[in-house]
């Protein structure tokens, strides 16, 4: 064994499982152990702070100075006490992950030393450098400089000794650059409307709570595999690789026993998690070799987004403990599954009640009904934005591809709760108010729960699909900040339960009873936006075409996707639900242009550089190596029989000359459609022309390079193999 790539994967089989020790304590004893938690204000904060504090945080309201300080000072001790040295604030860039700026509890005494300090004006407010995040320009226009502000409603925690703090990131003239800040409104508005709705049924509603239930996937590779790849380094995915010969064929991942080295990471990962209140529950193998999924217990969404953002940097820390590394990356590998992370979503009263969950009686499926069909009508009139919230440069692969999601959203129901939709709506006014009348609101509305309990047919090729009692929203990408798709689906539904609201208040001064007018616009909503709903296979090209009849959005470039933000009826709606002014959208479509730009001009640049400096030369020596193979036989076998020995030979030269010639052809031209692309001034005709001519030229360029895989010897081959990547032992 002489290359470099057996060396790795020689160094990369020597890798064991590290025994992770069990702790000694029962879980209760440490889950939370390094979270600010009520617990921890209760034991670390004067009486009166702790009272006025949990009110803040029930009440949204803003804290004061003074309260401040009183909650800076018990947090530093909990946080000392605790072996915490330093303190930041963590806020969510729209960058991918988070960002923090750690600084030291320290302060000059003033005698010449120095005491540890950390006053409420730290706690509550910083201003981390606006100018190194992406801003689409909000700095420039407005010449603000950007703060960051403490969210009272997650909890501080400590990780790896530093005290973190989360936090929204604002330009001073009040425009988010971050994602908390508009989820935190959307999450507002969702509590408006919802509850404005849900009262109709139940009068001591106070606030609707939006829950998130994510399920995280992702690859493991070993590291030293890892570091071997330069494209895996720098991407986050194989640009180039030929399938193995064994990928998910057999289906045997999935239910197959975890590797003992996947296994200890895993328990180390669970153990990691749980110190910081994140509720783990299930981790499992998935479809694709080397694919696992990590899903905790749902919370309230925001918190629930907090510990998905924590959990990517705390596995990827874990990972490298037991030499691996992780990939979040949406499509690492080419030809078996890419990973996603679907969104649980569900909205809850404060008095206990599921609203997407079917009840006892026909008033609480009248409930249910309600709001599972505004629901359908926010992702009827907002399907293209819902696509746009979750495209990135990096889930663009994952999407359209015939493993995923297609790159059209739809709603899936199962049969029973569609039979009950379509009953509903073909019900005549009069039937209806006389079925009411006689308190008998059948056709099949008491029936539900009874039916849900077969409703086992959970279509899998859905984008967005509801489960019994929540929707599930497939689409988001496994790397993704999940609050973009949160902000712009809790921002629909608000939007649509709040004209909803507004429409049966009209019938109901009009006379309407209250069940009447429920049912009529209830009716209304199925008869105009019912066509999202599909519950058929979304992979199918009947589905693309059926799609398109139906008005439903179809386009498939991301840059042009991004569109969507833009339209009247996103900047409308936005506008209403106070969760982004035109500006702020305008903003940040810069920034999603601008982001999609450099991934894939990274990706070219990379790509480029591998197939010239590692693909093309290694071919080439083989090649030459046949060259000399060829002269030397000819020379032992002169004449026709010479020519018939060599003739095999001849022929891989010319098919490894055909493909360097693509590759070298391709590569040039690669470059200089990149050239002809950054020309552009325009942000998005940028990202267009990077999509609509960068990409084709990269996928010529990785074709042929795999069929060079295929072809030259094994012991030159400079990177590590799919077969090698793939298969931990
Ligand atoms: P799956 O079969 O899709 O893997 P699971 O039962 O593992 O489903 O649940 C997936 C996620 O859904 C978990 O995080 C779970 O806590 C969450 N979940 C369950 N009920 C709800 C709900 N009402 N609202 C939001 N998320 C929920
Ligand atoms: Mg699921």
């Amino acid at each position: 064994m002489s290359s470099l790539r057996f060396k790795v994967v020689e160094e990369a089989s020597d890798h064991k499982a590290i025994p992770v020790e069990a702790p000694s304590e029962r879980t209760e004893a440490y889950f939370g152990k390094a979270v600010f938690n009520r617990k921890k204000m209760y034991e670390y904060l004067p009486k009166e702070t702790y009272e006025a504090l949990i009110t803040a945080i029930e009440d949204k309201q803003p804290i004061s100075r003074k309260l401040a300080d009183s909650v800076a000072e018990g947090m530093k001790r909990w946080a000392i006490d605790n072996g915490a040295r330093h303190y930041t604030h963590w806020f969510h860039p729209l960058t991918d992950g988070t960002a923090e700026k750690h600084d030291a509890f320290i302060e000059h005494d003033g005698k010449g030393g120095v005491v540890e300090e950390f006053s409420g004006k730290l706690l509550v407010q910083q201003e981390p450098d606006a100018s190194s995040f992406p801003n689409g320009g909000i700095r420039n226009t407005f010449e603000a400089r950007g703060y960051s502000a403490w969210d009272i409603s997650s909890p501080a925690f400590i990780l790896n000794g530093t005290l973190c703090i989360p936090t929204i990131f604002v330009s001073y003239t009040g425009e988010s650059l971050d994602y908390k800040t508009p989820l935190l409104r959307a999450l507002n508005a969702v509590d408006r409307a919802a509850t404005d709705v849900a009262r109709l049924f139940d009068p001591k509603v106070q606030h609707v709570i939006s829950y998130l239930g994510w399920e995280q996937e992702y690859f493991l590779v070993d590291e030293a595999l890892f570091s071997a790849r330069p494209d895996l380094v720098l991407t986050g995915r194989t640009l180039m690789g030929h399938e193995s010969a064994k990928n998910q064929q057999l289906e045997d991942h999935y239910f197959g026993a975890i590797p003992s080295r996947v296994e200890a990471f895993m328990r180390d990962l669970e153990l990691e998690a749980h110190r910081l209140g994140i509720p783990a529950k299930t981790c499992h193998n998935e479809v694709a070799p080397n694919q696992f999924e990590l899903a905790p217990i749902y919370e309230e969404t925001n918190l629930a987004n907090d510990h998905n953002l924590l959990i990517m940097k705390v596995m990827a820390e874990v990972a490298r403990r037991h030499n691996f590394c992780v990939l979040l990356h949406e499509k690492p590998f080419s030809g078996i599954n890419g990973s996603g992370k679907h969104n649980n979503w569900s909205l809850g009263t404060d008095r206990g009640t599921q609203l997407f969950a079917p009840g006892k009686t026909p008033q609480d499926n009248l409930r249910f009904l309600t709001f599972i069909i505004n629901v359908m009508a926010a992702v009827y009139n907002h399907n293209a934005l819902l696509k746009a919230s979750i495209m990135s440069a990096t889930n663009a692969h994952r999407l359209g591809a015939n493993e995923a999601p297609p790159a059209i959203i739809s709603i899936f129901f199962g049969s029973s709760v569609s039979g009950i939709l379509d009953k509903l709506e073909n019900t005549t006014p009069e039937e209806l108010s006389n079925l009411a009348l006689k308190g008998e609101l059948s056709m099949g509305l008491a029936q539900i729960p009874e039916l849900l309990l077969d409703n086992t047919d959970r279509n899998r090729t859905s984008p967005f699909a509801f489960t019994g009692n929540r929707f599930e929203f497939r689409a988001v990408g496994s790397s993704a900040n999940c609050a973009s798709a949160m902000i712009a689906l809790n921002a629909a539904v608000a939007d649509q339960l709040s004209k909803f609201y507004t429409e049966v208040k009209k019938r109901m001064d009009d006379g309407a009873k209250l069940e009447d007018a429920l049912l009529a616009e209830l009716r209304l909503l199925l008869k105009t936006c019912k066509s999202i709903v599909f519950d058929g296979n979304g992979y199918s090209e009947e589905w693309k075409e059926e799609a398109a009849r139906r008005g439903l959005d179809c386009e498939t470039s991301a840059p042009r996707i991004f569109d969507a933000y833009l339209s009247p009826l996103s900047i409308g709606m936005f506008g209403r639900t106070g969760v982004f002014s035109p500006v702020e959208l305008e903003a940040r479509n810069e920034v999603k242009w601008e982001m999609y730009t450099k991934k894939v001009q990274i990706e070219a640049r990379v790509l480029g550089d591998l197939a010239l400096n590692h693909i093309i030369p290694v071919a080439t020596r083989y090649q030459s190596f046949l060259v000399d193979n060829v002269v030397k036989l000819k020379e032992l076998f002169p004449g026709v029989k010479g020519a018939k020995v060599v003739s095999h030979d001849l022929d891989t030269i010319e098919k490894i000359s055909h493909h360097m010639d693509i590759i070298k052809t391709e590569t040039d031209r690669m470059v200089e459609s990149r050239k002809a692309a950054n020309r552009i001034q325009s942000e998005r005709l940028k990202a267009i022309a990077y999509h609509d001519n960068v990409v084709p030229a990269m996928e010529t360029i990785r074709y042929h390079i795999d069929k060079l895989e295929l072809m030259v010897d094994n012991e030159m081959w400079p990177l590590p193999k799919y077969r090698e990547l793939l298969f931990i032992r």
